[in-house]
């Protein structure tokens, strides 16, 4: 066997289909976010404006945030130093657990070390707990819950994207006896669509199924108090597990899981990504809980992020850029050819200062490759004015389509 021949092979590939992948290399100026400096290339670092950051409220440089985690650096020191279980449960660890629960008003909540790693854990160890079980699972559902999935060895019905009667006729066919889990995700980040979360739950009380929703890109940003749209709709009670990143809009890193003290304890007790593996340095911890606090009586910062959306959905739609409906704070522009998106992408880095990654396959399906744009309160009206014209200029450059 020759080795790097077929290591090689592999990336070649990915160069001939167009979606090789190239990590812009930045530092984010504190204090003035959106603003970055680039590294990508010649002459030194180049001042650049992120716009698809899912640091979507700026929270990883809300002064709160930073005293926070300066302060816990100082009283307690860098690392956590061991698994919850051996030595590594410090109290900012059970404190945040207790806000993430009050939170989604629900009894418990257990913190990981990411989300991927929360939705991996969870699902993996509910199927394998509960015999027989089936899970059914919204086809757009992220990486992280399809690999829990796979690794809970139970039997999987994917249902079409937030299709309800799709989801009828599958729970139907199987016995009632069955257990079952419906799978989703409350706002699809790709696609800026939401789920149908009370019907979804009349659904799973009809067919005695319990549910898990991912809020990871909701917590922070929608309801009253950033519980996420279960929150906002007022059904959260009726959720059995809410899974939500503290990497997004809470400006930090880790995951977690809320749900009722039985589950959190059986996750707790049984799941191997929680179990094996160093706890969360209290640093972050503490930053989260100042962010996670700051935003449960703060709408401020999430008023101003859907006001931004508002004005970014509407410049595109008004210039005639292929905007996707959102009916959330995420702007996608459908470009359908991972060539052209890189050309986009590439050209607004270089010319304009301009940062949007271009989205392709396996994180979307190939042919709609899109630029997903999350602008949040730190983008000025203006920005976004200058991106729009920007963007009008590659259009008619690169000959690319508008909207009719
Ligand atoms: C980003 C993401 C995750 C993973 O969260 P991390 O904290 O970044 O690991 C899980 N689910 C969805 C839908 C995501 O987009």
């Amino acid at each position: 066997m020759d080795y790097s021949k077929v290591f090689n092979a592999a990336i070649d590939r990915l160069h001939e289909e167009g979606r090789y992948r190239v990590f812009i290399d930045i530092l984010r100026n504190k204090g003035a976010f959106p603003n970055a400096r680039c590294f990508a290339g010649h002459n030194g670092p180049k001042p650049i404006t992120v716009w698809c950051s899912n640091d979507y409220l700026g929270m990883g440089q809300h002064p709160k945030v930073i005293a926070a985690m300066e302060e816990a650096l100082h009283d307690v020191g860098a690392g956590s130093g061991g698994t919850r279980n051996i030595g590594g449960n410090t109290h900012y660890h059970v404190d945040l657990e207790h806000e993430l629960a009050d939170l989604h008003g629900k009894e418990s909540a257990l913190l990981f070390t990411s989300g991927y790693i929360s939705n991996e854990a969870t699902l993996s160890t509910l199927g394998k707990i509960l015999p027989g079980c089936v899970i059914f699972s919204d086809e757009l559902n992220h990486a992280s819950m399809i690999a829990g999935i796979r690794n809970s060895g139970c039997e999987k019905q994917v249902w079409r994207h937030n299709d309800l009667e799709h989801l009828e006729e599958l729970l139907k066919a199987e016995d009632p006896a069955t257990p079952k889990l419906i799978a989703f995700e409350s706002v699809y980040s790709m696609d800026a669509d939401v789920a149908p979360i009370t019907e979804i739950c009349d659904l799973a009380d009809k067919y005695n199924a319990i549910t898990y929703c991912d809020e990871v890109h909701a917590v922070g940003m929608y309801g009253p108090r950033g519980g996420g749209i279960t929150d906002r709709d007022a059904v959260a009670e009726r959720v059995t597990i809410i899974e939500g990143t503290l990497g997004k809009a809470f400006g930090v890193m880790g995951g977690y899981i809320a749900a009722d003290k039985v589950i959190v304890d059986v996750i707790r007790s049984y799941a191997p990504g929680f179990i094996f593996t160093t706890s969360l340095s209290p640093v972050l911890v503490s930053g989260v809980l100042a962010s996670v606090r700051h935003l449960k009586q703060s709408s401020e910062e999430r008023d101003a992020q859907h006001a931004a959306a508002a004005f970014l959905k509407k410049s595109f739609a008004d210039a005639g850029l292929p905007v996707m409906p959102s009916v959330t704070h995420i702007v996608p522009l459908m470009i359908g050819d991972p060539i052209k998106a890189k050309r986009i992408s590439d050209t607004l880095l270089a010319e304009y200062g301009v940062y949007v990654q271009p989205i392709n396959f396996p994180t979307v399906p190939r042919g709609t490759e899109r630029l997903r744009f999350t602008p949040g309160p730190n983008h000025t009206e203006a920005m976004m004015t200058e991106l729009t014209a920007a963007l009008c200029e590659i259009w008619e450059r690169l000959d690319l389509r508008k909207a009719a």
